[in-house]
C-alpha cells in the first residue's frame, strides 16, 4: 500500500470506524459511500466498530511480505467482527499452534512494520486471542 493511501485512511484505521447503512442496517468496514447491500446512497453513517470477533480462517506466513521479514513466521487471519464485517489481521502474542478457527480475538493497536530506510513506522490493529 502507498504511504499516501495509508495516511489518508488513518482516521478509520486508528479508530476502526466503518459505516452503517440507515436503510438496511448493515455495517461495513472500511467505510463506504454507497451501501453494497441495498445500493442506496446518502444514508451511510460512521460507525465505531467493536474490537472483538472470531477467527474464520487463518494461515501461517513463512515467506513474509516486504517489511515484515523480521516478524516471520506469523499468522494472518480473517476475523469476523461481532458487528459483521471481516478484517484480515495478524494474530499477535501467541504461538501459531495455539490458534484455532472459532477462537475469539480482540483487536489491539500495534506497530505493523517500517517502510524502507526513512523509517516510517506503521501502526494498526492486530488480533490477540482471548482465552
Ligand atoms: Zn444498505
Amino acid at each position: 500500500m502507498s504511504v499516501a493511501r495509508f495516511w489518508r485512511e488513518i482516521p478509520s484505521r486508528y479508530n476502526l470506524i466503518g459505516s452503517k447503512c440507515g436503510n438496511c442496517n448493515k455495517i461495513m468496514f472500511p467505510p463506504r459511500f454507497i451501501c453494497p447491500y441495498c445500493r442506496r446512497t446518502g444514508k451511510l453513517e460512521p460507525y465505531n466498530l467493536r474490537k472483538k470477533g472470531k477467527i474464520v480462517s487463518y494461515t501461517v506466513v513463512h515467506a513474509a511480505a516486504n517489511g515484515f521479514e523480521e516478524q516471520a513466521p506469523y499468522t494472518l487471519a480473517i476475523v469476523e467482527l461481532d458487528d459483521g464485517p471481516s478484517v484480515t489481521t495478524q494474530i499477535t502474542d501467541c504461538n501459531h499452534s495455539e490458534i484455532n478457527i472459532g477462537d475469539t480475538v480482540e483487536l489491539v493497536f500495534r506497530r505493523m512494520g517500517q517502510d524502507g530506510e526513512d523509517g516510517v513506522i506503521y501502526y494498526g490493529y492486530k488480533g490477540r486471542l482471548l482465552k
